[in-house]
Protein backbone atom coordinates (compact mmCIF):
# COMPACT_ATOMS: atom_id res chain seq x y z
CA UNK A 1 0.00 0.00 0.00
CA UNK A 2 1.25 3.66 -1.18
CA UNK A 3 2.18 5.67 1.88
CA UNK A 4 0.84 9.46 1.70
CA UNK A 5 3.03 12.25 2.34
CA UNK A 6 2.39 14.49 5.09
CA UNK A 7 0.62 17.31 2.62
CA UNK A 8 -1.85 14.34 1.27
CA UNK A 9 -2.16 13.90 4.74
CA UNK A 10 -2.97 17.62 5.50
CA UNK A 11 -5.38 17.58 2.39
CA UNK A 12 -7.40 14.63 3.42
CA UNK A 13 -7.69 15.55 7.41
CA UNK A 14 -8.80 19.63 6.37
CA UNK A 15 -11.35 18.63 3.87
CA UNK A 16 -8.91 20.50 0.77
CA UNK A 17 -10.83 19.23 -1.91
CA UNK A 18 -14.17 19.90 -0.69
CA UNK A 19 -13.20 23.60 0.22
CA UNK A 20 -11.93 24.61 -2.99
CA UNK A 21 -15.44 23.00 -4.23
CA UNK A 22 -16.97 25.18 -2.09
CA UNK A 23 -15.06 28.20 -2.60
CA UNK A 24 -17.52 30.07 -4.81
CA UNK A 25 -19.97 29.72 -2.52
CA UNK A 26 -18.36 30.93 0.38
CA UNK A 27 -17.10 33.84 -1.48
CA UNK A 28 -20.95 34.85 -2.30
CA UNK A 29 -21.85 33.84 1.24
CA UNK A 30 -19.24 36.96 2.56
CA UNK A 31 -19.84 38.85 0.22
CA UNK A 32 -23.61 38.88 -0.10
CA UNK A 33 -24.85 41.25 -2.38
CA UNK A 34 -29.16 40.93 -3.20
CA UNK A 35 -29.87 41.17 -6.88
CA UNK A 36 -33.81 40.89 -6.21
CA UNK A 37 -35.45 43.65 -8.00
CA UNK A 38 -38.28 45.12 -6.08
CA UNK A 39 -40.97 45.12 -9.23
CA UNK A 40 -43.12 46.91 -9.90
CA UNK A 41 -40.97 49.74 -8.16
CA UNK A 42 -37.77 48.81 -9.34
CA UNK A 43 -37.74 47.35 -13.44
CA UNK A 44 -34.79 45.77 -15.32
CA UNK A 45 -33.32 47.85 -18.64
CA UNK A 46 -34.70 46.26 -21.00
CA UNK A 47 -32.13 45.13 -24.27
CA UNK A 48 -32.35 47.10 -27.05
CA UNK A 49 -33.64 44.43 -29.07
CA UNK A 50 -36.08 43.28 -26.78
CA UNK A 51 -39.28 41.32 -28.43
CA UNK A 52 -42.57 42.51 -27.13
CA UNK A 53 -46.36 42.42 -27.11
CA UNK A 54 -47.05 42.83 -30.74
CA UNK A 55 -48.47 46.01 -32.77
CA UNK A 56 -50.13 46.87 -35.92
CA UNK A 57 -48.91 50.32 -37.09
CA UNK A 58 -50.21 52.89 -39.35
CA UNK A 59 -48.37 55.61 -42.09
CA UNK A 60 -48.01 59.44 -40.78
CA UNK A 61 -51.52 60.58 -42.09
CA UNK A 62 -52.97 57.53 -39.81
CA UNK A 63 -53.98 55.29 -42.68
CA UNK A 64 -53.40 51.57 -41.78
CA UNK A 65 -50.48 49.83 -42.91
CA UNK A 66 -51.80 46.40 -43.50
CA UNK A 67 -52.49 45.45 -46.51
CA UNK A 68 -54.13 41.99 -45.57
CA UNK A 69 -51.73 39.84 -47.29
CA UNK A 70 -51.96 36.87 -44.92
CA UNK A 71 -48.26 36.31 -45.13
CA UNK A 72 -47.74 36.84 -41.42
CA UNK A 73 -50.75 34.63 -41.12
CA UNK A 74 -48.69 32.19 -43.30
CA UNK A 75 -45.72 32.54 -41.29
CA UNK A 76 -46.73 32.14 -37.71
CA UNK A 77 -45.11 29.13 -36.38
CA UNK A 78 -47.95 29.18 -33.62
CA UNK A 79 -51.30 29.96 -35.66
CA UNK A 80 -51.80 33.56 -33.86
CA UNK A 81 -53.14 35.43 -36.66
CA UNK A 82 -56.25 34.92 -38.55
CA UNK A 83 -56.40 37.89 -41.64
CA UNK A 84 -59.32 38.90 -42.73
CA UNK A 85 -58.68 40.91 -45.94
CA UNK A 86 -60.94 42.52 -48.28
CA UNK A 87 -61.24 44.94 -51.51
CA UNK A 88 -60.63 48.92 -50.60
CA UNK A 89 -64.26 50.54 -51.23
CA UNK A 90 -63.91 52.15 -54.54
CA UNK A 91 -59.95 50.91 -55.06
CA UNK A 92 -59.89 47.63 -56.65
CA UNK A 93 -56.55 47.26 -57.04
CA UNK A 94 -56.25 47.38 -53.41
CA UNK A 95 -56.97 45.44 -50.48
CA UNK A 96 -56.86 46.14 -46.78
CA UNK A 97 -57.31 43.52 -43.34
CA UNK A 98 -61.05 43.95 -42.93
CA UNK A 99 -60.23 42.38 -39.45
CA UNK A 100 -57.27 40.89 -37.95
CA UNK A 101 -57.03 39.25 -35.04
CA UNK A 102 -53.93 37.39 -32.72
CA UNK A 103 -54.14 35.10 -29.98
CA UNK A 104 -51.42 36.23 -27.79
CA UNK A 105 -51.64 33.07 -25.15
CA UNK A 106 -49.90 31.05 -28.24
CA UNK A 107 -47.29 33.46 -29.34
CA UNK A 108 -43.96 32.78 -28.83
CA UNK A 109 -42.50 36.47 -29.76
CA UNK A 110 -40.46 34.84 -32.10
CA UNK A 111 -40.78 37.87 -34.72
CA UNK A 112 -41.17 36.10 -37.87
CA UNK A 113 -44.77 37.88 -38.19
CA UNK A 114 -42.81 40.94 -38.68
CA UNK A 115 -40.26 39.48 -40.53
CA UNK A 116 -42.41 38.11 -43.39
CA UNK A 117 -44.99 41.70 -43.73
CA UNK A 118 -43.61 43.05 -47.12
CA UNK A 119 -45.05 46.78 -45.87
CA UNK A 120 -43.62 46.46 -42.08
CA UNK A 121 -47.19 46.30 -40.55
CA UNK A 122 -46.57 44.80 -37.79
CA UNK A 123 -43.79 45.87 -34.89
CA UNK A 124 -42.68 44.40 -31.52
CA UNK A 125 -43.23 46.93 -28.62
CA UNK A 126 -41.11 46.84 -25.75
CA UNK A 127 -44.70 45.94 -23.60
CA UNK A 128 -44.37 42.80 -21.58
CA UNK A 129 -46.68 43.68 -18.69
CA UNK A 130 -50.02 41.47 -20.17
CA UNK A 131 -50.36 39.34 -17.52
CA UNK A 132 -54.58 38.94 -17.19
CA UNK A 133 -56.76 36.94 -15.02
CA UNK A 134 -58.67 35.76 -18.15
CA UNK A 135 -57.22 35.01 -21.07
CA UNK A 136 -59.82 35.65 -23.40
CA UNK A 137 -58.63 39.57 -22.56
CA UNK A 138 -55.19 38.31 -24.97
CA UNK A 139 -57.71 37.76 -27.91
CA UNK A 140 -57.00 41.06 -29.36
CA UNK A 141 -58.47 42.43 -32.55
CA UNK A 142 -57.63 44.93 -35.09
CA UNK A 143 -58.85 47.93 -33.06
CA UNK A 144 -56.67 46.84 -30.09
CA UNK A 145 -53.60 46.22 -32.17
CA UNK A 146 -53.72 49.37 -33.98
CA UNK A 147 -54.05 50.84 -30.40
CA UNK A 148 -50.85 49.32 -29.15
CA UNK A 149 -48.86 50.43 -32.24
CA UNK A 150 -50.17 54.05 -31.59
CA UNK A 151 -49.26 54.17 -28.12
CA UNK A 152 -45.77 52.48 -28.85
CA UNK A 153 -44.64 54.17 -32.26
CA UNK A 154 -45.52 58.04 -31.87
CA UNK A 155 -42.79 58.15 -35.04
CA UNK A 156 -44.44 56.86 -38.13
CA UNK A 157 -43.14 56.29 -41.67
CA UNK A 158 -44.65 57.85 -44.79
CA UNK A 159 -46.77 56.36 -46.56
CA UNK A 160 -44.70 53.84 -49.72
CA UNK A 161 -45.77 55.40 -52.46
CA UNK A 162 -44.54 59.46 -51.31
CA UNK A 163 -41.09 56.97 -49.65
CA UNK A 164 -41.11 55.75 -53.24
CA UNK A 165 -42.48 57.55 -56.17
CA UNK A 166 -42.33 54.95 -58.97
CA UNK A 167 -44.27 52.25 -56.90
CA UNK A 168 -47.11 54.33 -57.58
CA UNK A 169 -47.12 53.48 -61.02
CA UNK A 170 -48.02 49.99 -60.47
CA UNK A 171 -50.91 50.74 -58.39
CA UNK A 172 -53.54 53.23 -60.56
CA UNK A 173 -55.61 53.50 -57.29
CA UNK A 174 -53.13 56.39 -56.39
CA UNK A 175 -54.43 59.24 -58.90
CA UNK A 176 -52.41 62.04 -56.20
CA UNK A 177 -48.88 60.71 -57.17
CA UNK A 178 -46.88 62.08 -60.07
CA UNK A 179 -47.13 59.62 -63.37
CA UNK A 180 -44.21 58.52 -64.93
CA UNK A 181 -42.47 61.18 -67.15
CA UNK A 182 -42.93 59.61 -70.93
S1 LIG B 1 -44.11 36.52 -32.99
FE1 LIG B 1 -43.99 34.43 -33.87
S2 LIG B 1 -45.52 33.25 -32.73
FE2 LIG B 1 -45.96 35.41 -32.32
S3 LIG B 1 -47.52 35.97 -33.87
FE3 LIG B 1 -45.50 36.47 -34.76
S4 LIG B 1 -44.89 34.65 -35.91
FE4 LIG B 1 -46.56 34.03 -34.55
S1 LIG C 1 -49.62 42.55 -41.27
FE1 LIG C 1 -48.28 42.56 -43.07
S2 LIG C 1 -48.05 40.38 -43.62
FE2 LIG C 1 -49.83 40.53 -42.23
S3 LIG C 1 -51.60 40.72 -43.60
FE3 LIG C 1 -50.95 42.80 -43.04
S4 LIG C 1 -49.55 43.41 -44.71
FE4 LIG C 1 -49.75 41.18 -44.84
Amino acid sequence: MKRLSWREWLKTITFYEILVGMKATLSHLLHYKPITLQYPHEKRTLPDNYRGMLALLRYDDGTEKCVGCDLCEAACPSRVIRVVSAEVPGEPTKRYSKEYYMDMTRCLFCGMCVDACPVDALGMTREFEWAVYDKRQLHLNKEQLLAIGDRAFPVREKRLELQHPNVAFFNVAFKHVPHKPN
